[in-house]
């Protein structure tokens, strides 16, 4: 786990050197960047020295963190949320061993820990890792917390998406996203996967794509994390095609910038609360074929 402060990104960093934390930081991105990420700003929060987390002070080796306690949602087989390390002032929430889901007890058990005086009467942290995870219950019980935060108190959500979240939520946080690295998802096998296929859409036939879209059933939480993939990867391959085309100077791109556009569009409607997710994908691909038709 990465814990050199120098990786943080930018505001975070500014954060930390200006002194003005913000109550809320919603950090997204793929992989493990934002959990790290979430680790080291809650850390560098309350250790002692200006360039934290400096794992020589009291407060660092208290949050240092060690074997993590599993969680559990329902608050039977496990405690509901953790210290990071064993840190009174700094709490760690993210699904529990096996569920699906953040649920609200745990959101609920962070907001009863958080109104419990500090230790140390410094500051307060928590990081909500999964927070793409929270049903609306437990989202409708952190947006609670995020009106009206308690006193040198800050949370911070980790998450692969941010689409899955309330917009009433996102909008009270800073926001920090973490790129995907090129070079890492041109090796990703989903992508590459997802490319060939898309190279196939030309010959492929209605049902085949409505039965490509049909992968994508299901409830919104579990699917929009890959139905964003898929037009991210569509759009890069989409790019691909239009450069290639653009070299043969009478080539007309018009109908790939269509398709390029309806991509956007799709994106948008994903962002929305009630998106069906596989109408998404449906028109998406739809208008991928069309524009390779012509
Ligand atoms: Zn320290």
């Amino acid at each position: 786990m990465s814990t050199a402060s120098g990786d943080s990104p930018i505001l975070l960093r500014r954060s930390l050197e200006s002194g003005r934390i913000h109550s809320a930081y919603l950090l997204s991105g793929p992989g493990a960047a934002p959990q790290d990420a979430a680790l080291d700003f809650v850390r560098a929060l309350v250790c002692r020295q200006p360039d934290g987390p400096c794992e020589e002070c009291v407060d660092c080796r208290r949050s240092s963190p060690g074997e993590p306690i599993p969680l559990d949602g329902a608050g039977s087989k496990g405690p509901l949320l953790r210290h990071v390390g064993d840190h009174a002032d700094l709490f760690w929430v993210e699904r529990g061993e096996g569920s699906t889901r953040v649920s609200i007890r745990q959101i609920r058990a962070l907001q009863n820990a958080l109104h419990l005086r500090s230790t140390e009467g410094g500051r307060r942290a928590a990081v909500i890792a999964d927070a793409e995870w929270m049903n609306q219950e437990a989202q409708n019980a952190l947006l609670r917390i995020l009106e009206e935060p308690p006193p040198q108190t800050t949370l911070v959500l980790a998450t692969a998406t941010a689409t899955g979240l309330l917009t009433t939520v996102r909008s009270r946080c800073q926001r920090v996203r973490f790129e995907a690295d090129p070079a890492a998802a041109q090796q990703d096998p989903e992508r590459i996967a997802m490319r060939a296929r898309l190279d196939g859409i030309a010959t492929a036939g209605i049902p085949e794509l409505l039965d490509w879209a049909a992968e994508y059933r299901g409830a919104r939480a579990t699917v929009v994390g890959g139905v964003e993939t898929l037009l991210e990867t569509a759009s890069l391959w989409m790019r691909d095609r239009v450069a290639d085309a653009v070299r043969d100077t009478a080539a007309n791109v018009t109908h790939e910038l269509d398709a390029f556009s309806t991509l956007n569009d799709c994106r948008k409607t994903l962002s929305q609360r009630n998106a069906n997710p596989q109408m998404v994908v449906e028109r998406a691909l739809l208008a991928l074929r069309e524009s390779t038709l012509r």
